[in-house]
């Protein structure tokens, strides 16, 4: 069977997926890439600092229920393309699970003004703060009028 043409979301978003087989913790494979215009800016995927050993070889650092040792996938793109001078405002980013609040207020003040994601992760404060800071979330999961499934995990896990 022939698979249809996939729609540039679906294009960026499977590449996003992809990206995240690269991430150091296996408590989470998060993938992000940034996007203006069609063309790819960065990506990034939540991994443990530069030359730092990695969650998979020493284990996790946990805190209050997360894994702390890793740089998240959105932050990892936005320091990708800081770290290589490229501009990013105006872009937008898509992620594989929503941001985090912290992630989600980083990408925002980078000029990113859309963010579209896979599955939604955890935190409902984004909803409030995206309507505030005029950035559009756009849920690309499963359709059909169901309700946005959060993420089921046992609790105090990331
Ligand atoms: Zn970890
Ligand atoms: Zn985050």
């Amino acid at each position: 069977m022939i698979e249809k043409r996939a729609s540039w979301n679906e294009y960026f978003m499977r590449i996003a997926a992809e990206v995240a087989t690269r991430s150091t913790c296996d408590r989470r494979h998060i993938g992000a890439v940034v996007v203006r215009d069609k063309t790819i800016l960065s990506t990034g995927y939540n991994g443990s600092l530069r030359r730092a050993p990695h969650c998979d070889d020493v284990g996790h650092d946990m805190e209050n229920g997360h894994c702390v040792r890793t740089v998240h996938a959105e932050a990892n793109a936005v320091a990708q393309a800081a770290k290589n001078g490229v501009q990013i405002d105006g872009a937008e980013i898509y992620v594989t699970a929503s941001p985090c609040l912290t992630c989600f207020k980083l990408v925002a003040n980078c000029g990113i003004r859309t963010v579209y994601y896979k599955e939604f992760y955890r935190d409902e404060r984004i909803r409030g703060y995206a309507r505030q800071a005029g950035v559009k979330l756009v849920y690309m999961g499963k359709k059909a009028g169901r309700k946005h499934r959060p993420l089921r995990l046992p609790m105090g896990t990331a």
